[in-house]
């Protein structure tokens, strides 16, 4: 393991040291675990989408856990990978690309690139021919917060057409989707696995790998998703649609396999007669998701002795620290009813599109993440 934690827990550093801005507390042993899952239970190869979290210490984690394929959407993306991993294997599966940008795909010597329509691939006419390139297919699928089909990817025709065409170029012929982000149904997967079939069929090409993208929920309240039966699920999905032809199988979790390894602490501003609270973060932090896809009901407040508030919880309208009148979350929070001004406002499972995301604004913004060895 990479990091040694300083602290056991964010209680115990926050009694020390009652840090005034909002912190971001980081859990290697979490985030290596949650890669030991993928990799044990993935019936593939099992890549990271670095833009869910491009931290450091995150992608460094993930080398030292075994990850050696990433994929990437920019070249900077790619520069943050490649200064921790010299080796890595890097899919561009980003699928718009400036000219200029697939000039670095290939300086850098990316393994696979997505493409969904002609134009784009034929951008790619300068890469190797044993570069891979994969279709991206879209469906209109429900079963996730929100669906990435919208903007990228191509319907089962034109995917087909694609297809064929990746092939006549000489490329590694392959398939891609993405399900849509806080997907938690193996079906939203199945549905794409068959659809990937028949295009594969229609065009007359065999495809080599089939990448079955991120999407993977993660726990935002109640039970945790359960991984491994959509692991379970794309098996055997892939086998009866393929049979004997089955291409080898890809992920590319984002969420998942990072969200839990980070807890988000923000400290009470101000508690407000009527209830309001004020965060020393908020939408243009952290928190930023939440006016995308609400905010899940992992969250707990303890005082600045460490010590868990419990009092009954109350419903509180709770507004981030900046001057703008946006920075409110978009529904009332529960928060128990004893909590008081000075006490921290902790958020769990907020590895992903939360520190990636936070700007600058107002001078507030999560400071650096402290390392524990547990974030309970
Ligand atoms: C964002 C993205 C991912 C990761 O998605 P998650 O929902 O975070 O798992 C994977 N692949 C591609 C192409 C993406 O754009």
């Amino acid at each position: 393991m990479r990091d040694t934690p300083t602290w056991a827990d964010p209680a115990s550093h926050i009694a020390r040291h009652t840090p005034d801005m909002a912190q971001f507390y980081f859990s290697p042993a979490i985030l290596q675990a949650t890669a030991r899952r993928f990799r044990d239970g993935f019936p593939g190869l099992v890549t990271y989408a670095v833009k869910a979290n491009a931290g450091e210490e995150v992608l460094a984690n993930l080398v030292a856990s075994g990850m050696r394929a990433f994929d990437v959407a920019s070249p900077r993306e790619m520069y943050a990978v490649r200064a921790l991993c010299p080796d890595a294997v890097l899919h561009y599966n980003n699928p718009v690309r400036s000219r200029e940008e697939v000039a670095v795909a290939r300086a850098v010597g990316v393994a696979s690139c997505s493409v969904d329509c002609f134009g784009e691939l034929a951008k790619l006419d300068p890469l190797p021919r044993e570069t891979e390139v994969a279709v991206r297919l879209a469906l209109p699928v429900s079963g996730a917060a929100y669906d990435f089909g919208e903007k990228f990817g191509a319907g089962p025709e034109k995917a087909a057409a694609l297809l064929r065409e990746v092939a006549a170029m000489g490329f590694v012929p392959a398939m891609t989707f993405h399900p849509g982000t806080q997907c938690a149904d193996p079906a939203a997967w199945g549905a794409y696995i068959e659809a990937a079939a028949d295009v594969s069929k229609t065009a007359g090409v065999r495809i080599r790998r089939l990448n079955v993208g991120g999407g993977f929920a993660s726990h935002r309240d109640g039970v945790a998703p359960d991984l491994e039966a959509i692991f379970d699920h794309v098996a055997v999905v892939t086998r009866r649609a393929f049979g004997e032809d089955a291409p080898a199988l890809v992920c590319e979790p984002g969420r998942a396999m990072v969200a839990e390894a980070f807890t988000l602490a923000t400290r009470v501003k101000a508690l407000r007669g009527c209830g309001a609270v004020f965060l020393n973060d908020g939408i243009y932090g952290g928190l930023f998701e939440a006016r995308d896809i609400g905010m899940g009901d992992r969250i707990r407040v303890i005082g600045p002795d460490g010590a868990a508030r419990g009092g009954e919880a109350v419903s509180r309208v709770v507004y981030g620290p900046t001057c703008d009148s946006l920075d409110r979350l978009p529904a009332p929070v529960a928060l128990p009813g004893d909590m008081a001004e000075g006490d921290y406002v902790l958020f769990d499972g907020m590895g992903a599109y939360s520190r990636a995301i936070a700007t600058r604004f107002n001078g507030y913004g999560p400071g650096e993440a402290v390392t524990v060895a547990r974030l309970g």
